[in-house]
């Protein structure tokens, strides 16, 4: 009984995993990191940070496609006898895929998203024209929103998602924080948005 359990939960946690592969793993090469400052530090703005947002994405979204494969293995450890392993995965694929779907109803997305994208494009934009917010302005992206390292003004109220950058927290912890996470900001914008 005990072992059936530890099936279940072995499988669950390996089926939840496996989606997030993508964009815990392929993301950390540091060759993919050159020109960005190492973590957690702010990122300057630039057409660079606004295509990682949008690889990012991409990355989210391969993981939505390799839900299948929790899928697939469940339903085989089902046929092969293994069957709380198999109705682990399962669980934990259906889960994923189930929770990703919600974007069709207007529910939550994916961390990085083209709307994010195009938000830091607009700062960028008006950073560069006459109704910048100083003489030099220099926007990064904080944690827990997009301000201006010259004068300190918050131009954009967003918080930041996870990058792809290696974490400073080490390999490990990072990788546990990130599974948690889904890559989402650990911290909130401090009014919702609409
Ligand atoms: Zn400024």
């Amino acid at each position: 009984m005990i072992s059936a359990i530890l099936f279940l939960i072995a499988g669950f946690l390996l089926g939840h995993l496996m989606p997030r592969v993508p964009f815990i793993l392929l993301s950390r090469t540091s060759g993919f990191n050159k020109g960005f400052p190492p973590h957690p530090e702010p990122i300057p703005l630039s057409p660079r940070l606004t295509q990682r947002v949008l690889h990012m994405r991409w990355f989210h979204n391969l993981g939505t496609i390799t839900t299948i494969l929790p899928l697939v293995f469940g339903y085989l450890s089902i046929l092969g006898g293994q069957s709380t392993f198999g109705y682990g995965l399962f669980l934990a694929g259906g889960w994923t895929l189930l929770n990703r779907l919600q974007v069709f109803l207007g529910g939550q997305t994916v961390p990085c998203t083209v709307d994010m994208a195009l938000r830091l494009q607009m700062v960028m934009n008006i950073a560069d024209s006459e109704e910048a917010c100083c003489p030099y302005p220099q926007p990064q992206w904080w944690i827990e929103s997009v301000r201006c390292e010259s004068c300190s003004k918050k131009l954009e109220d967003m918080a930041r998602p996870d990058l792809g950058r290696p974490r400073k927290d080490g390999f490990f912890r990072g990788w546990l924080r990130l599974w948690l996470s889904d890559g989402y900001p650990m911290v909130r914008p401090d009014e919702p948005q609409n």
